[in-house]
């Protein structure tokens, strides 16, 4: 279809007529006149050498440059439509921004270290060929790998030329199956390549496919044809395009110089047809990095009914580097459009995020400060203004429960995908309110996996891969016999190392005739009066091996030689103890998560803590000022009528003060108090501070348990200390 109605007094091209036909004449000796209008004819003479290029300009490169542009066209091949070649200023191509968009230049091959092939990770978030969903509700299908101009900046440069091919409908199946399979996709983005070199036919194909999927509400073209290809805008492909409205199309005007009659008449085509029209610009150095240019092609734009959509920030593709400006510059930009022109010609800067951010706006700052009752903006001329913010706005309580609510909309039963990110956080009916950086070595800990606790009949044992043994916490002394079996077919399941129980006298033989042997014993263990033995099974007798057996008998001796000994329990000036609330877990949690790597429970976690108070243990703090410096905890077992005093963590800032020998006398006072016979801890093997805090208050050593808790990055044996507290009464 060739287009005969051409606008008479706009300039085609930067060159008067008769040349372009001279240079029509230069491509192909056998040119007729009204092939200049046919799309066909400039794909098919599209350049792709030097040799050429030189032709038209009339010029001839040096051997180095021809060398070095050779290598560049090699590595990033060239093409480019006769009509774009045409709009060169051949008197100054050299800074000409068609020349700089379409001809290679030798910089290409710069690649600096931050460069990427493929900066936007779109290979890596496609869940199917040709598709790129990376935003909840759309996706950016790569229908074509053609393009009529090679764009030096293209953030693609990989791909271009690869497979220089239309892709076949069954390559596209696929596509086209991800979306009709996955109904969050609202909005279908066709891009390339430039979707616009599919013929006819197939794109009408790909659109009526489209169409039918119930849940994609609107169709997207991006694609540069308007641009370099003006021509393949025929009043047959606008017919094709409004049958499957809405369909919009974002284009990508680089610069007020490729706004020609020609381009026009295009866009007036698509716009008489209904079709929004945006536009998409690469900021890009030595082609539009200047406010009065940019200025120009928005006026342009928005005269020809295009709206200007998105201004991008350069890529670090690979070959890009010569191109990109600063963020400044694009800021310096905005801040020229913004209130200095129409709302509607400003695009929006923004950022493709490497690695599959998504785009992220950037904008002057126009937000200077804020006070609870004020916020202070400044506009485009500077000058600052106080807004007042309404006193007793009430915002509506979304409970997203329309009913309740008295907004006049109802979107009960509406498809909407789950909030994200920073949206989710302001949220108030999601409970979220944090958000967790993937690399957290924190939340890596929490991830790592806490021991489950779970009943073997009325039986209560703890087992996991962390610590990685079965841990006997409550024996229901009537089920031993059947208990010992299970718990050893959970151990070859799990393939634990090792079994741990703690037991009255009664069933010690028993255990011992199962494999167990007593690694530690407490005489008042049971309410003050009965003994209470901790048994150990090694599966693997290898785990018996303590690796550092020297440095934990030295350990135990210094504890011993300072037995009995005890310090003053004065709190340093300044320092208060008190017992924890449920206010205090979150500076709890933090405290834990400062002093252990590791730890057998979730106490990095708050909502752990808490539910731990209402259960059977109580915290003890102690706080310097504010701050929090040492806190410990009393694990209470009323029945069994004895107490473990344990969790003991002082900040690193705060050690050498006593403070955790201070918190060992004040909840053994309290526990005596409420009538325990016995309180106990288990203490890391290997740690001189906590064995020596006991040791000095006289608890009595009951003995070791080998390799058996995962603390602290590892597996620790833990030393076993005891006070019967009865007995002292007596
Ligand atoms: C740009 C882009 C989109 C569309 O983003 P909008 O902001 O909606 O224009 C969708 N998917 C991918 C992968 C993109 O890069």
């Amino acid at each position: 279809m060739v287009l005969t109605h051409i606008e008479e007094k706009m300039p085609q091209t930067s060159l008067p007529e008769h040349d372009y036909r001279l240079m029509a004449h230069k491509i192909s000796s056998d040119y007729s006149e009204e092939e200049w209008g046919n799309w066909k004819w400039h794909v098919s003479h599209t350049i792709k050498d030097l040799a050429t290029v030189e032709k038209l300009l009339g010029v001839k490169f040096s051997a180095e440059k021809r060398r070095s542009l050779e290598d560049t066209i090699r590595n990033f091949p060239m093409s480019i439509t006769p009509y774009y070649f045409s709009l060169i200023d051949p008197k100054n191509f050299e800074n000409d921004p068609v020349f700089i968009q379409s001809v290679p230049s030798a910089a290409e091959l710069n690649f600096s270290c931050h460069d990427k092939e493929d900066p936007l990770a779109e290979d890596v978030d496609s869940p199917a060929p040709g598709i790129t969903h990376r935003y909840p509700d759309r996706v950016l299908f790569h229908v074509s790998n053609r393009c009529a101009m090679y764009c030096r900046h293209c953030t693609r440069k990989r791909k271009v030329g690869d497979v220089d091919k239309t892709l076949s409908r069954d390559d596209l199946v696929k596509g086209l199956e991800y979306i009709k399979n996955t109904p969050q996709v609202r909005d279908v983005l066709l891009s390339g390549g430039d979707p616009l070199l599919l013929s006819d036919s197939m794109l009408e194909w790909l659109l009526s496919e489209l169409k039918v999927i119930p849940h994609v509400q609107v169709i997207r073209i991006g694609t540069r044809v308007p641009v370099v290809l003006p021509q393949r805008i025929t009043p047959h492909l606008v017919k094709i395009i409004k049958k499957y409205h809405p369909v919009w199309v974002n284009t990508h005007f680089n610069h007020p110089r490729e706004i020609t009659a020609t381009s026009i008449r295009a866009l007036r085509l698509l716009a008489d047809a209904g079709i929004p029209l945006g536009n998409q610009t690469v900021l890009l150095a030595k082609v539009n990095d200047c406010p009065r240019v940019m200025k120009a092609l928005v006026h342009k734009l928005v005269e020809n009914r295009v709206r200007p959509y998105y201004l991008y920030q350069c890529d670090p593709a690979q070959g890009l580097s010569h191109f990109r400006t600063s963020i400044g510059k694009g800021i310096e930009i905005i801040e020229n459009l913004i209130g200095h022109t129409s709302g509607f010609a400003a695009p929006t800067y923004v950022i493709d995020a490497p690695n599959g951010g998504g785009k992220i706006p950037i904008m002057p700052n126009y937000l200077i400060s804020q006070s609870s009752s004020k916020v202070i903006l400044r506009n485009y001329e500077g000058i600052i203004t106080a807004y007042y913010q309404p006193e007793d706005y009430h915002p509506p309580k979304c409970g997203q429960d329309c009913s309740a609510c008295n907004l006049e909309l109802d979107l009960n039963g509406a498809a909407e995908g789950s909030l994200v990110g920073i949206a989710r956080l302001l949220s108030n009916h999601e409970d979220t309110d944090y958000l967790v950086p993937t690399e957290c070595d924190r939340m890596d800990r929490r991830k790592s996996g806490y021991d489950q606790i779970v009943t073997l009949g009325t039986s209560l044992i703890q087992h996991g891969k962390n610590s990685d043994r079965i841990y006997l916490m409550r024996l229901a002394a009537e089920e031993t016999a059947t208990l010992l079996p299970e718990m050893q077919s959970l151990a070859a399941e799990n393939g634990y190392t090792k079994l741990f129980a703690k037991v009255p006298g009664d069933v010690k033989t028993l255990f011992e005739a199962d494999g167990f042997e007593t690694e530690a014993v407490i005489p008042c263990f049971y309410g003050g009066t009965k003994a209470g033995y901790f048994m150990g099974k090694f599966i693997d007798e290898g785990r018996k091996t303590e690796e550092n057996a020297e440095l934990l008998e030295d350990v135990l001796k210094v504890a011993h030689s300072k037995a009995g000994k005890a310090l003053s329990f004065k709190l340093p000036k300044g320092y208060t103890l008190r017992k924890c609330t449920a206010d205090d877990t979150a500076a709890m949690a933090e405290v834990f998560s400062t002093v252990f790597a590791s730890y057998p429970f979730p106490i990095y976690e708050p909502e752990y803590i808490s539910r731990t108070m209402t259960e059977s243990i109580t915290y003890y703090g102690i706080w310097h000022g504010q701050k929090l410096a040492a806190l410990a905890s009393a694990e209470q077992y009323p029945l069994e009528g004895h107490v473990e005093l344990t969790d003991f963590a002082t900040l690193p800032d705060y050690r050498r003060r006593k403070l955790a020998g201070i918190l060992l006398h004040t909840m053994e006072t309290e526990m005596k108090q409420k009538g325990f016979g016995v309180s106990y801890t288990s203490a890391v093997a290997e740690s001189y501070g906590m064995n020596i805090s006991f040791a000095r208050q006289g608890y009595e050593f009951a003995g070791r348990l080998k390799n058996n808790t995962q603390i602290n990055g590892g597996l620790k044996s833990m030393n076993i200390w005891y006070k019967c507290l009865k007995k002292q009464t007596e």
